[in-house]
C-alpha cells in the first residue's frame, strides 16, 4: 500500500519528451485529483499529479496514473453500429441516429412520454447531464430518466435532504487534515479514495488524530484504527442508535446547539433510549464496551468528521442511517465548523455534478419537481410549458418494471453497464433484451452492448472539455487533451444531434460546453448550489471553486451550514412537504429499525457483502483494459473465513459456487480473516464476456436482490443471503 501512496509515483511512469502537459482532473473517483496529461504526437502518453491542485498536491493513485492507457486501446469503439438480425453491423452516423430518432418518435406516438427512457452514467460532464435532462424533461416530458449514481449515493442525497433541506456534502477535504477524530462508517478510502486516505494518515502522523472504523470487514483502515467496530451486515441502524444513546445518556450533547438549530430531538432521544449498549451488542455483534468507547471518543473529541460511503448507502435503511449519522453531528454541534462534518464520499468523478443539474429526481439548482414554484422557475427559464415537466422521475428499478409491463419501449443507455451493475442480473438481461436498446459507450465489446439495437461510439475523459464537481463541492475544469478515435463523438454533440432530429434543436442551441455551463449556472442563482460566480476562465486559473460561489469575486465556500443556517425553509428546500421547516432548522429523525429483508437461513447460511477493490473501477470497462491494473486483479473471487473454509473443505484458490435465491456464480476462493465467520465478500466489478448466454457466471449481481431503500430507491447491494458449494 505504501507504494500506492508514495511521494509522486507519476514522476517515474513516463512523461519524458512529451510535447505538452494539459491540466485536467482525474476521471475516476469522486476525490477529483488534479492531473497533468502528457501529450505526444496527438496521443496521451502519461498522466502525473498536478502539484498546484489543492485536492491532491501532485499525488495520484494507481488508477489515476494509468488512465491514459485506457484512451488508445484497440477496443475503442470508432463507428456506430445498427442491429441487423442477430448482428450489430457498422453504419454511418446519419443512419444510426435516424434509427434511434425514428424508434423514439414511434414510441412517443404510441405510448407517450412514458414509452422512452434514459439511463446514464455518473462520469459524464455537467454540461452533458444538463443537456440530457433538459431534453428529457423539457421536451420529451418523460419521467423515465435516471443515472447509475442511483446505485452509489442516492441514499446520501435523500439523507442530506431530509436532515438539512438540501443535497450537498457539508464539509471539505481540509477537515480531514485537521479534525481530531476521523470516523469511517461503511467507507474504505484506502481502496476507494486513496488520496483522501493519504490525507487522513498524514493527520494521524502530524496531529495524532483518532481513527474509528465501523465496517463488517477487516479493511486496511480497520487494521490501523484505534477502534474497529466490526458490526454484522445490515446493522448500521442499531449501532448508530447505540452511539446516540451513550452520547445522550452521558451528557455529551450540545444542548444549546440542539435547541437553537434543530428540531425533533425529543423523539430521537426517546428512540435512542431503546438502544442501550448491551442490546446493541446483541443486535450488531459489536461488544458493548466498544460502543461506549466509540461514543466517548466522538463525544469528547473537539472536532470529528464522519466519512460514509457504500457501507451505508447500499445497506439496509440507508437513508435512515444517513439521517442518524447527520444526527450524531447535530446533537454534538459538530457541523459547519472546521474539522466537523457528516461527509458522504462520492464514488464517481462527476456524480455530484449530476445531482446539481437535476439527476436523482430533482430539477436544476436542487429544485424539487413536486414543488409548483420550482417547476415554474425551471419552465420559465427553459421557455417551455410548465405542465410538460414531469412532477416526478422513475428510478432505474421502476424503469425496469415499466419495461416488464410493456410501457417503456425505447431505452437509451449512456456510459454505464447495467448488464453487470444492476441487481438480479437474470431479470435485468431479460428486460434489456425486450426493450429497443440504444447503447452509447466508448468501448466495444461491452457487456450491455450485447443487447443493443443501436450502438453509438462516444468520447471519454481526456477527449472532451467541461466541468465536474468532486465530493467537496469543488467544480473543476476537465480539458480535452486529445481527439476521440475514429468517428467517436463527444456525448454533448450526440445528445444535440438527437434533439435536432426530434425537433428540439431550439432547446439545445449551444455552440459548445461553455455556453451550456453558463445557461445552467444562471439557474443556480440564489439556490443552495449557487454557481453563478463560477466561469471557465476562473476555473482555468484557480484549480476549482467550491459552491456556493454567488459572485465573480467570491472565493467559494469550503463549509456549508456555518452558524447553524440550514436549507429547510420552504422555497429554499430541495425537499417538499414534511422535509421543510419554517425557521430553517435541521431535522432530527426518529426512525424505527427494520431487520434486513433477507437474512441467512438453513438453505442460504451466509451473509453476502459486495464491494470494490483498489485496482478496478465499476464494471472494469476502463480498468480491465489497463494491463498493469488487470495483472494485479485479473479475476473475480469470494472471500471467506478460514473456519468456514475448513468446515466446507474449500482450499485457497479453488473454484467455488456462490448461490443465492436469484442466481449463482463460480469464482475462486480467497480465504482470509478479513471477513467474519458466516460472511462472504464478492467484488462487483466482473461481468461475463458472453452475457447473453454465459458459460460461467461471475458477476456478483447475479446474486443480489432488486430490493430498494424506501426513500432513495437505492438497491440494497450489500445485504443478501447465499451459500457456498464446491464445484
Ligand atoms: S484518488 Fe480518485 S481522483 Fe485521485 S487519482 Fe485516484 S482515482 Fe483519481
Amino acid at each position: 500500500m505504501q507504494d500506492l501512496l508514495g511521494d509522486d509515483p507519476g514522476k517515474s511512469l513516463g512523461g519524458a519528451g512529451v510535447d505538452r502537459w494539459v491540466s485536467s482532473v482525474c476521471g475516476y473517483c469522486g476525490t477529483g485529483c488534479g492531473v497533468l496529461v502528457g501529450v505526444k504526437d496527438g496521443q496521451a502518453v502519461a498522466v502525473r499529479g498536478n502539484p498546484a491542485h489543492p485536492t491532491n498536491q501532485g499525488k495520484l493513485c494507481l488508477k489515476g496514473i494509468y488512465q491514459w492507457k485506457a484512451l488508445h486501446h484497440p477496443e475503442r469503439a470508432t463507428r456506430p453500429m445498427v442491429r441487423r438480425g442477430t448482428e450489430l453491423r457498422e453504419a454511418g452516423w446519419p443512419a444510426a441516429m435516424e434509427e434511434v430518432a425514428s424508434h423514439m418518435r414511434a414510441a412517443l406516438a404510441e405510448g407517450g412520454p412514458d414509452a422512452v427512457g434514459i439511463y446514464h452514467g455518473g462520469q459524464l460532464l455537467l454540461e452533458e447531464y444538463y443537456a440530457l435532462h433538459k431534453l428529457a424533461k423539457g421536451f420529451l416530458g418523460t419521467p423515465n430518466i435516471d443515472a447509475n449514481t442511483r446505485l452509489c449515493m442516492a441514499s446520501a442525497v435523500a439523507g442530506y435532504v431530509r436532515t438539512f433541506g438540501s443535497d450537498g456534502p457539508p464539509g471539505c477535504y481540509e477537515d480531514l487534515d485537521t479534525s481530531h477524530l476521523v470516523f469511517l462508517f461503511g467507507s474504505n478510502p484506502a481502496e476507494m479514495h486513496p488520496q483522501l486516505w493519504r490525507r487522513i494518515l498524514r493527520n494521524r502522523q502530524k496531529n495524532a488524530a483518532g481513527l474509528v472504523v465501523a465496517d463488517p470487514r477487516l479493511t486496511l483502515p480497520a487494521r490501523v484504527a484505534d477502534l474497529h467496530l466490526k458490526l454484522r451486515c445490515g446493522t448500521n441502524i442499531p449501532l448508530l442508535y447505540g452511539l446516540l444513546h451513550v452520547l445522550i445518556s452521558e451528557g455529551m450533547t450540545d444542548q444549546g446547539y440542539i435547541q437553537r438549530f434543530t428540531d425533533g430531538f425529543s423523539d430521537l432521544a426517546r428512540e435512542a433510549a431503546q438502544y442501550p449498549p448491551e442490546r446493541v451488542a446483541g443486535l450488531t455483534g459489536v461488544p458493548a464496551g466498544q460502543v461506549v468507547e466509540a461514543a466517548r471518543l466522538f463525544g469528547t473529541s473537539p472536532t470529528a468528521v464522519t466519512l460514509f460511503c457504500q457501507g451505508v448507502n447500499q445497506s439496509v435503511q440507508a437513508t435512515d442511517a444517513v439521517t442518524l449519522i447527520n444526527a450524531l453531528h447535530l446533537v454534538t454541534g459538530k457541523v459547519g465548523r472546521p474539522g466537523c462534518a457528516p461527509f458522504s464520499l462520492t464514488g464517481q468523478a462527476s456524480s455530484l455534478s449530476m445531482r446539481e443539474v437535476g439527476g436523482g429526481g430533482s430539477l436544476p439548482g436542487f429544485r424539487n419537481p413536486a414543488n409548483p414554484a420550482h417547476r415554474e422557475q425551471v419552465a420559465r427559464a427553459w421557455g417551455v410549458e410548465v405542465n410538460l415537466l414531469p412532477a416526478f422521475t422513475r428510478d432505474i428499478t421502476a424503469m425496469l418494471e415499466e419495461i416488464e409491463a410493456g410501457r417503456l419501449q425505447v431505452l437509451w443507455v449512456i456510459g454505464t453497464n447495467p448488464a453487470v451493475s444492476l441487481p438480479h442480473q437474470e431479470r435485468v438481461r431479460r428486460l434489456l433484451d425486450r426493450v429497443f436498446l440504444v447503447v452509447q459507450d466508448v468501448y466495444y465489446p461491452v457487456e450491455t452492448a450485447a443487447f443493443a439495437d443501436v450502438f453509438l461510439p462516444g468520447a471519454q475523459w481526456g477527449e472532451k472539455t467541461g466541468t465536474m464537481a468532486n465530493s467537496e463541492r469543488r467544480v473543476n475544469l476537465v480539458v480535452r487533451a486529445v481527439n476521440p478515435p475514429g468517428e467517436a463523438r463527444d456525448d454533448l454533440s450526440i445528445i444535440r444531434e438527437l434533439a435536432h432530429r426530434l425537433g428540439a434543436g431550439n432547446l439545445l442551441p449551444w455552440r459548445g460546453a461553455e455556453e451550456v455551463f453558463n445557461e445552467f449556472k444562471d439557474l443556480t442563482r440564489g439556490r443552495p448550489n449557487d454557481m453563478s460566480g463560477i466561469s471557465y476562465q476562473r476555473l482555468a486559473t484557480v484549480g476549482g471553486l467550491q459552491w456556493p460561489c454567488p459572485a465573480g469575486d467570491h472565493p467559494g465556500t469550503p463549509r456549508l451550514y456555518t452558524g447553524g443556517r440550514f436549507a429547510t425553509a420552504e422555497g429554499t428546500a430541495q425537499g417538499f412537504g414534511d422535509f421543510n421547516h419554517p425557521e430553517g432548522k435541521a431535522r432530527l429523525w426518529a426512525v424505527p429499525y427494520d431487520p434486513p429483508p433477507e437474512a441467512p437461513d438453513a438453505r442460504y447460511p451466509f451473509w453476502l457483502n459486495t464491494g470494490r477493490v483498489i485496482e478496478h473501477y465499476h464494471t472494469r470497462t476502463k480498468t480491465g483494459r489497463v494491463p498493469e491494473l488487470n495483472r494485479l486483479a485479473p479475476e473475480a473471487f469470494v472471500e471467506l473465513h478460514p473456519a468456514d473454509a475448513a468446515r466446507l473443505e474449500i482450499a485457497q484458490g479453488e473454484l467455488v459456487r456462490v448461490v443465492s435465491r436469484r442466481g449463482q456464480i463460480e469464482v475462486t476462493a480467497r480465504i482470509t480473516e478479513g471477513v467474519s465467520p458466516g460472511e462472504v465478500f464478492v467484488p462487483f466489478h466482473f461481468g461475463e464476456p458472453e452475457p447473453v448466454a454465459p458459460k460461467r457466471c461471475r458477476a456478483a449481481n447475479h446474486l443480489t436482490a432488486a430490493v430498494t431503500d424506501r426513500f432513495s430507491a437505492q438497491p440494497l447491494l450489500k445485504v443478501a443471503a447465499c451459500r457456498l458449494e464446491k464445484t
